[in-house]
């Protein structure tokens, strides 16, 4: 029989039949092919062998070839990401979602941005939020996840597709997964009493099955993160809304800071390249290169 990895416990892995609603096989990686020095990977497509269909338990006899091995968060045949963030309560903050694009593309895949609680801010400024990462060539969608407004378009987006699911805490990513999928049940808090606790989500990372070939990997809030493995000069390659200017201006490897005759720069004060990024792209491009003195 094959399945999906939800997730993995203390040597566990707990795998979902492909294409059946509520069915979990508790199974471990048989003998013979934890040899083949591949771990399972939560997301992996797998072959099982059902040791007891009454306890449902059974071993991984196989792991079928992989699309991908995302590293951070670690799950296997990623198709996409979503990054959620919300516009208000908690503010957001534009670097660090800056730095979720670029960590993704990193590993080679795209991201679309939902921008929730879209309730608490006025049309005009959700409306210069989202041109400012439509502009950028993300997909941007507005929701407002704990009353059901813009869920539908969402669905549609992710539907057939394994997505990872990630935001800070308090931005309503269990409220938009309760939204997705009622029967997920995941827990929602209010941000206060999450900080008057003193917790942050401590769930660990698992897919969650929604419906046929769609699942999403929820991960815990996070709030920062660290790029590494990149070169200051190679961050313009990450955000996209350069990519029709890189290599083009007058200085050859211009990284579009302080440079004359500049396209990114001409762009910039045109009004087609939004300051909010830019200002982003300066300030890590300054991290990165400190980060290399060091
Ligand atoms: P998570 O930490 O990202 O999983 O966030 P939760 O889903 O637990 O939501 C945090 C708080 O925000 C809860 O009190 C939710 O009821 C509230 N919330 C979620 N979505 C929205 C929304 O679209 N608008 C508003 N105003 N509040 C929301
Ligand atoms: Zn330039």
């Amino acid at each position: 029989m094959q399945g999906k990895i939800m997730k993995g416990v203390g040597g566990f892995y707990y795998i979902h039949p492909h294409n059946t609603v509520n069915t979990i096989y508790e199974c471990k990686a048989k003998g013979a092919f934890r040899n083949q020095k591949i771990k399972p990977a939560v997301g992996d497509d797998v072959e099982i062998e059902i040791i007891s269909e009454q306890d449902k338990t059974g071993n991984i006899v196989e792991i079928l070839p992989r699309e991908n091995l995302l590293i951070r968060p670690a799950v296997a045949n990623v198709d996409q990401a979503v990054i959620v963030f919300a516009l208000a309560d908690p503010k957001p903050n534009y670097n660090l979602l800056d730095r979720f694009l670029i960590m993704m593309e990193q590993q080679g895949v795209d991201t679309l941005i939902c921008f929730n609680k879209s309730d608490l801010v006025s049309g005009q400024e959700a409306k210069e939020i989202c041109d400012i990462y439509a502009g950028a060539g993300y997909q941007v969608f507005l929701t407002v996840a704990k009353e059901n407004v813009g869920v539908d378009a969402f669905r549609e987006a992710i539907r057939g597709k394994t997505s990872v699911f990630a935001g800070p805490s308090g931005v309503g990513k269990s409220s938009m997964l309760n939204a997705l999928h009622p029967q997920a049940q995941v827990q929602t808090g209010a941000v206060s009493e999450k900080i008057r606790r003193g917790k942050h989500t401590t769930r660990h990372s698992e897919l969650i099955y929604i419906e046929e070939d769609t699942y999403i990997m929820d991960t815990p809030g996070f709030s920062s993160l660290v790029i590494e493995n990149l070169e200051p000069e190679d961050l313009k390659e990450y955000f996209r809304e350069f990519e029709c200017y890189n290599g083009r201006c007058k200085f050859n490897g211009c990284v579009h800071i302080h440079e004359p005759e500049c396209f990114v720069k001409e762009a910039l004060q045109a009004g087609t390249i939004s300051q909010l990024r830019y200002d982003n792209y300066v300030q890590l491009y300054d991290e990165l290169k400190n980060k290399r003195r060091w």
